[in-house]
């Protein structure tokens, strides 16, 4: 399974010099495939725009994700990337919360990591935001959004790189088995983003 994965990453300017940190993590979600077995290689394209961006980024960066925002989020990529489209699409964000609506100021801050709209290559990660537990900003949960829009749900195995949590249940930072399995369905679903577009 050999593939090429083409990414647009799309970067508040106000991060803008987080940009090698943004490499690093990349690299490193990458190289935790290779590591597993899937020949695949990223090409990588970054695009700065300028927030509050269409209602994907609020005044400081930050992402709100709900089921109510899937919808602006495909459109985002698609205006960036283009209709149809042939890349996958990283929004990255300072923090990620959620709210109803993106004029309202009441919002509660999920915590999470990361979100992915599954089977889409749409995923919107976050850098910056502080967070009780680990998993912010690191490689291996980028790695684990990229499952989830490349086809994969999570699984009851804390060994697995897509164990719900990077805590599993004792505690213990979970690990990062991908199984055959999972990598044909994630080169399935890359070959059809590069082949048809989305
Ligand atoms: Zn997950």
């Amino acid at each position: 399974m050999s593939d090429t994965l083409p990414v647009t990453v799309v970067i508040p300017v106000s991060l803008k010099d987080h940009t090698s940190k943004i490499e690093m993590l990349l690299g490193t979600a990458e190289l935790a495939f290779q590591a597993n077995g899937w020949d695949v290689k990223f090409k990588t394209k970054i695009e700065y725009v300028n927030t509050p961006d269409n209602k994907v980024y609020d005044s400081r960066g930050r992402s709100r994700t709900s089921l109510a925002t899937i919808p602006l989020l495909r459109q985002r990529a698609k205006e960036i990337t283009g209709d149809p489209r042939y890349r996958y699409v990283i929004f990255v964000c300072d923090s990620i919360v959620d709210a109803n609506n993106w004029v309202t100021d009441t919002v509660t801050v999920t915590g999470t990591n990361g979100e992915s709209v599954g089977s889409e290559m749409i995923s919107v990660l976050s850098l910056i935001g502080t967070k009780s537990t680990v998993g912010n900003a690191d490689g291996q949960t980028w790695a684990h959004e990229i499952g989830h829009g490349l086809g994969l749900d999570h699984v009851n195995d804390d060994n697995n790189f897509m164990a719900a949590s990077r805590h599993g249940a004792s505690g213990a930072l979970t690990g990062f088995d991908i199984t055959p399995g999972q990598l044909q369905t994630m080169s399935t679903h890359c070959k059809l983003l590069t082949q048809t577009g989305m």
